[in-house]
C-alpha cells in the first residue's frame, strides 16, 4: 500500500481499479529488416494508416451522436496528423536508409516531431503535441497489433490516472465510467479541476508522478476531498474508506433535503445560491440540485475544440436555450475568457511568458471587438427570451468597463436598427478578480449594476501563485487575510453604491467559508452544483447576527491558518458534527 498526496480539487470518495491513459508509452525496439523486406514494411505502414484513420472515424461517428457535433470535432486534428505528407515521407525515407522495422521508425519521427513542438512553447502547439501523441499512439498499436486504450472505450467502473487532462477529455468522460480522476499536474481551481466538479467525479490532481506509481489495474482510493490516493490498500484502510464513502454520501442526503427550500438564515436574511456551468448540459444537474440560478456561465468552452469560433447565430441559439430553459430563474454570462490556461485554436495567440498576466479576457475582447462584438449581439439577442445577465471578466480599472460597455453599446444601435428585439434593461456587471478592481471597487460601483467577485484568479494575482502551479499550490490560500479584506472591501464599496455583489470563484464553493461569506452580506452565492445543497443548509442553521459575529472575528486573525481553524469549529458547532 502507497499513500500519495496531492490537490483536493473535486469532493468525494471513490474506490475503484486504475485505468491509466495518455503518458504510459509504448516502448518499441529497433529490428533490423532487410533489403528485401522494405516494401512488406511500407505496406504495413500503410495499413496502420488506414486502420488508424477508420478507427477515428469511427469514433468521431460515436461522439457525434453521443456527445454533439462539436465534440467530435476535436479529432480531425488526429486525422490531418495522418494525412501529414511531410511525417509519411520522412518514415518511408528512414526506412530505406536505416533498414529497420517500421514500428521503430514511426516511433522515432514521432518523438522528434514532439520533441521539436515542445520547444518552441506555444499553447497552441502545445496541444497539437497532445494529438499527435494521441494519433502516435493509436499508429503504434495498428503496427504492433496491440489493443486500444481510450476515454471513451472505458467499459467499467474505473479511475483514470493521466498526466494531464484537458478540459475536453475530461468533457468526454461524462457518459462514461470514470468514478474519479488523478493528474500530474495541475491546481485546485485549474480548469481541468473545475470540469471535475461540475461532473461530479471526485478527483485529486497534482500528485507528482502519479502516472509513474500507480499501474493499471492497481486498486485505487481516491480521496477528493483530502487530496490523498492510496494504491493498493490494506483490508483494514479498504474498510475504513467504504465506511466513509458510506458516511459522505449519508451527509450528501441530509443536505439534499433542503434544495428547495429558500437559502434564508433562521432570523430572515435571504441570500442567493445560483450554479456555475460550464456546458449547458450541466443545467438538469444544477436544477436537480436546487439552483435557483446560473451565476457564471463561462463561454470558453462553447469557442473550444473546433476550427472555427461560432457564429453569432449559433451562439444565439445556444445563449437563448439556456435562458428559455432557467426562465423566470436569472442566468449570469460571463463574455468570453480566454487566454491564462484556456486557449482556442480557432484565434491566433501569441506566445506569452505569463500568459495570466497577458492578453487574456476583457483585454483580448477590447482589442478584438469583431470577435467580441459578436458575442455581445448574440447575448443580446438571447435577452429578449428570458432572465439574462452579463458580466465581464479581468475588468482592471473603469476605462476597460466603460470601453466594453461602449461596445455593448454599439451592439445594441446595431440591433435596433435592424429591428431585432433585446431587453435594453440588461443587468452587466464586473467580474471583480484583480486587486486594481478591488482598489477601485468603489469607482466600478458607480457605473456597474453588479459585482460577481471571481476568487480564483482574484487569489492567484494578490498573493502572486499561479492557479495551476502544483508547485506553489501551498501558498494559494482562500484564507489568506489579505484576501478576507479584499472580500470586505468590495461588498461594502457595492453596498455603499447600491449594487448586489456575487462570488462564483471557488471559494463560494468551499462550505469552510459559508458562514464568514454571509456574516461579509455576500448577497449571491455562485457555487458548483454540488455544493448547492451544502451550503444552502448551513445558511438555513444560522441566525445572521451570528455570521456577522464571525466575520467580524475572522477579519481580525492574523494568518490563513488561524482563520481556518476558527472557521472549521464554527462550521462543526452550526453542523453539528463535533
Ligand atoms: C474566477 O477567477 O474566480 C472565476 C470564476 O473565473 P475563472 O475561474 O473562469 O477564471
Ligand atoms: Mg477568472
Amino acid at each position: 500500500m502507497i499513500k500519495l498526496k496531492g490537490i483536493a480539487a473535486a469532493p468525494g470518495i471513490a474506490i475503484a481499479k486504475a485505468y491509466k491513459i495518455g503518458k504510459d508509452e509504448i516502448e518499441v525496439l529497433p529490428q533490423p529488416i532487410k533489403p528485401e523486406e522494405i516494401p512488406i514494411q511500407i505496406q504495413l505502414f500503410e495499413e496502420a494508416l488506414i486502420a488508424t484513420r477508420r478507427e477515428i472515424l469511427e469514433l468521431q461517428k460515436r461522439i457525434a451522436t453521443e456527445m454533439g457535433k462539436e465534440e467530435a470535432q476535436i479529432f480531425d486534428a488526429h486525422l490531418l496528423v495522418l494525412e501529414d505528407r511531410m511525417l509519411i515521407e520522412e518514415v518511408i525515407s528512414r526506412l530505406k536508409k536505416e533498414q529497420v522495422a517500421v514500428p521503430y521508425i514511426v516511433s522515432e519521427v514521432l518523438k522528434k516531431y514532439i520533441e521539436v513542438f515542445s520547444k518552441i512553447e506555444d499553447e497552441y502547439l502545445r496541444e497539437r503535441i497532445a494529438d499527435l501523441n494521441d494519433v502516435g499512439r493509436r499508429l503504434l498499436r495498428n503496427l504492433l497489433g496491440k489493443e486500444q486504450r481510450s476515454l471513451k472505450d472505458i467499459q467499467e467502473r474505473v479511475a483514470v490516472v493521466a498526466h494531464d487532462l484537458s478540459p475536453s477529455d475530461t468533457a468526454a468522460m461524462h457518459k462514461q465510467h470514470v468514478c474519479a480522476f488523478v493528474t500530474d499536474i495541475g491546481g485546485k481551481t485549474s480548469h481541468t479541476a473545475i470540469m471535475a466538479k461540475s461532473l461530479e467525479i471526485p478527483a485529486v490532481v497534482g500528485v507528482v508522478e502519479a502516472t509513474q506509481k500507480i499501474k493499471s489495474s492497481d486498486l485505487l482510493i481516491v480521496d477528493g476531498s483530502m487530496g490523498v490516493v492510496i494504491v493498493n490498500p490494506d483490508e483494514e484502510t479498504l474498510k475504513l474508506y467504504e465506511e466513509e464513502a458510506k458516511k459522505l454520501k449519508g451527509i450528501a442526503e441530509r443536505f439534499l433535503v433542503v434544495k428547495d427550500l429558500p437559502a434564508q438564515t433562521l432570523d430572515g436574511r435571504k441570500v442567493e445560491i445560483y450554479a456555475n456551468i460550464e456546458l449547458p448540459e450541466e443545467i438538469p444537474s444544477i436544477k436537480l440540485h436546487g439552483a435557483a440560478g446560473i451565476g457564471l456561465y463561462r463561454t470558453e468552452y462553447f469557442y473550444m475544440n473546433r476550427k472555427d469560433a461560432p457564429s453569432e447565430e449559433e451562439q444565439f441559439r445556444a445563449y437563448k436555450h439556456v435562458a428559455e430553459e432557467m426562465n423566470p430563474a436569472p442566468v449570469t454570462i460571463r463574455t468570453l475568457d480566454l487566454g491564462g490556461d484556456k486557449f482556442l485554436s480557432q484565434f491566433e495567440m501569441p506566445k506569452e511568458i505569463e500568459p495570466f498576466l497577458g492578453w487574456r479576457a476583457i483585454r483580448f475582447c477590447l482589442a478584438r471587438p469583431d470577435i467580441f462584438k459578436v458575442q455581445l449581439r448574440a447575448i443580446l439577442r438571447a435577452s429578449y427570451f428570458g432572465n439574462l445577465r452579463l458580466m465581464y471578466p479581468m475588468i482592471s480599472g473603469i476605462e476597460e468597463l466603460r470601453q466594453a460597455n461602449q461596445i455593448l453599446k454599439e451592439c445594441k444601435e446595431e440591433l435596433r436598427r435592424d429591428r431585432i428585439p433585446f431587453n435594453d434593461n440588461l443587468e452587466v456587471g464586473v467580474m471583480i478578480e484583480v486587486p486594481s478592481a478591488v482598489m477601485t471597487a468603489d469607482v466600478l460601483a458607480q457605473e456597474a449594476d453588479f459585482f460577481s467577485i471571481g476568487t480564483n484568479d482574484l487569489i492567484q494575482y494578490s498573493l502572486a501563485v499561479d492557479r495551476t502551479n502544483e508547485k506553489v499550490a501551498y501558498l494559494y490560500e482562500p484564507a489568506h487575510p489579505a484576501v478576507l479584506r479584499m472580500i470586505k472591501t468590495v461588498i461594502e464599496a457595492a453596498h455603499s453604491h447600491n449594487i448586489w455583489v456575487a462570488m462564483c470563484g471557488e471559494m463560494a464553493s468551499d462550505e469552510l467559508f459559508t458562514l464568514m461569506l454571509l456574516g461579509m452580506e455576500l448577497d449571491e452565492f455562485s457555487v458548483s452544483s454540488l455544493s448547492i445543497p451544502q451550503i444552502k443548509y448551513i445558511i438555513r442553521s444560522v441566525n445572521f447576527s451570528e455570521a456577522k459575529e464571525i466575520a467580524r472575528y475572522v477579519l481580525t486573525l492574523p494568518t490563513a491558518y488561524a482563520v481556518e481553524e476558527f472557521l472549521q469549529k464554527k462550521l462543526k458547532m452550526i453542523l453539528k458534527t463535533e
